[in-house]
This record gives structure tokens, C-alpha cells and sequence, in this order.
């Protein structure tokens, strides 16, 4: 039975680098809010609601935690086996969701939206993952990993290559951003928007981390930002104000359960061990210093000493 550190500094909180030590809160500990979901993913802050949404994905649900009670109940259910959330520039909850092969927006009267389900007429696979540029435009994710079976999804033949799609705003239509990559799974922008990072999660021998130069609406200079090594096997991943990437991690080896997190140049610099393999996070609380971790059949939480990168005003 998982128990969270009852001295300080939490030893979980591993400084890889010397110049993760800022980031570490001498006197701040692993939470675990809740257990008992079958895999957990997308998280999502509402600052304005003072609670967390995550998905859990085999479960059909969407769950919310609420901060003031600490009390977790349905958000949704069934939801479509939904997996990554983000909002958008309006505050919008947008969803990728599995079992409907698309992509939703929640409207404030609760209606649902779909702004994506298919390209050149044929379906989407699965979406994965979601982020919002700062005009507006939604990036997301699209492997098979949601039609492999009929655990997270419905099993399917795909009917598409793996793509990143770029959703265009004013027109809503849906361009490849980046093609034909061997599972394209969690991204985010970096805080000023200039790169765009996508995990390849079937990427041979080893998952990688990709980047791109982030032009507009195109992305050009494919690098390796992290070769994930043997074992490695990040999925979703948040910067903070600095930066650095926050990277849910694990499963290999159960040591590398948890979240490991990269500088700008692409250094391993601090760790946070996890008892479970962690599949995605976000920051939240009203300084934005809270990390939030989805992470397989638990939710976890974690004060910081810096911030997720704000949306970029226009
Ligand atoms: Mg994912």
C-alpha cells in the first residue's frame, strides 16, 4: 500500500540536475486524491470552477475532482471513452474522444459540438490528445491506439495514416500538420509557441519526443528533442513558465514510473517517482503550481516551485 512521504523533502522528488533544485519544494509531498480508475488521462484545470476533469478511459467517464472538498464524482459518463481534454480560448472544454473517433467541444449549456470526425472523408482513428494555439486554432493527435481493441475504445480497422491535425478556427477545416508519424501521442506547445513538441509513442527502438518549429499554421525542422531510451515511455506533457517539459513516464521498469522532467535543451533534469506509470498532467490551482497527474489507476498531485505556461494573450 502506497503511502505518501511523511518527512521532508519527499525523497519521490529526485533532482537529476542541479538546476532542478529550484523547482523543489523542500516541504511539499506526492499526494494521491483518488484511486480506483482503470487507466486515467487528460487532465484538465478549471480555475473558475475550482475543480480538475480527467479521463478514465476503460471506465467511459470523465471525473471531477473538486479542490474546496476534495470530492471526485462522474463528470460524464458514458463519454465516449474520452481521453485527452484542454480548453479552449473561450474557456470551452474540448475532447478527444475515442469511441466516437472524434473530437468535441462542450458548450456552456453542456451540448456537445464535433468539430472533427473525419478527413478526406474518411474517419479519424482515435483521437489522443489536444491542445489550443493562442489563434485559436486546435492541435490534437490521431493514432490507432483508441481502435486497437475494445478496451479503451471500439476495435476498428483505421482508415487513415497516424496524423497531427491542425483545426482552423474560422474555417473549421482540418489540415495535416504532421504526417504519418508511428503514434503520435501527447504534445504541447512551448510557453512562447515557437516549437511544438509531439511524443512518438511507437517510434523504433525507442519512444522519442519529436519538436518542430512551429511557423504559423506549419511546423518545419523535425528533431529528436528526447530519445526516451530503452523502457521510456512518455505520453502527455506540459511546460512550465520556464520551459521545461513535464513528461508523465513509466512502465518499462517500474522505476521510471512517474514524471520526468526535460529543460529547454532537451536535459533529463528531475524525476518524480510515481508508484504508478503516469500517462499525462497538467498544472492547476489558482498559482497555477499545482502538478496534477493522471497516472493509471490513480490521480496524484504535487505543489512546485514554478508555473504552467500561461495561454499566450492576444
Ligand atoms: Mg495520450
Amino acid at each position: 500500500m502506497w503511502q505518501p512521504a511523511e518527512r521532508y523533502p519527499d525523497p519521490t522528488i529526485e533532482v537529476l540536475d542541479a538546476s532542478f533544485e529550484r523547482y523543489r519544494l523542500f516541504n511539499a509531498a506526492v499526494e494521491r486524491l483518488h484511486t480506483g480508475c482503470r487507466w486515467s488521462e487528460g487532465p484538465v484545470w478549471f480555475g473558475d470552477a475550482r475543480h480538475l476533469l480527467w479521463s478514465d478511459i476503460p471506465n467511459n467517464r470523465i471525473l471531477k475532482w473538486d479542490e474546496e472538498t476534495g470530492v471526485v464524482a462522474p463528470y460524464r459518463a458514458p463519454s465516449g471513452h474520452a481521453n485527452g481534454n484542454t480548453r479552449d480560448r473561450q474557456g470551452r472544454l474540448i475532447t478527444c474522444e475515442h469511441g466516437g473517433r472524434r473530437l468535441t467541444r462542450t458548450e456552456p449549456d453542456g451540448s456537445l459540438t464535433v468539430l472533427a470526425d473525419s478527413f478526406d472523408g474518411r474517419r479519424l482513428n482515435s483521437p489522443n490528445d489536444v491542445v489550443v494555439k493562442s489563434d485559436g486554432s486546435v492541435w490534437f493527435s490521431d493514432p490507432i491506439f483508441g481502435i486497437a481493441g475494445h478496451y479503451e475504445g471500439d476495435r476498428a480497422e483505421p482508415e487513415l495514416p497516424q496524423h497531427v491535425y491542425r483545426l482552423d478556427p474560422e474555417s473549421g477545416t482540418l489540415a495535416i500538420v504532421a504526417e504519418d508519424l508511428r503514434g503520435p501521442n501527447g504534445l504541447c506547445f512551448s510557453p512562447d509557441e515557437s516549437v511544438l513538441y509531439v511524443v512518438e509513442s511507437r517510434a523504433t527502438p525507442h519512444r522519442r519526443i519529436l519538436a518542430y518549429d512551429v511557423d504559423g499554421r506549419r511546423l518545419s525542422a523535425q528533431r529528436v528533442f528526447v530519445d526516451a531510451g530503452p523502457g521510456g515511455t512518455p505520453d502527455g506533457l506540459r511546460c512550465d513558465i520556464d520551459g521545461n517539459l513535464w513528461c508523465g513516464w513509466g512502465m518499462g521498469r517500474d522505476e521510471l514510473d512517474g514524471v520526468m522532467v526535460f529543460n529547454a535543451e532537451g536535459r533529463a533534469i528531475g524525476r518524480i517517482r510515481l508508484p504508478e506509470r503516469c500517462a499525462n498532467l497538467c498544472f492547476g490551482g489558482s498559482k497555477r503550481n499545482r502538478l496534477f497527474m493522471a497516472a493509471s489507476q490513480s490521480l496524484y498531485a504535487l505543489y512546485v516551485n514554478t508555473q504552467g505556461a500561461p495561454m499566450i494573450g492576444k
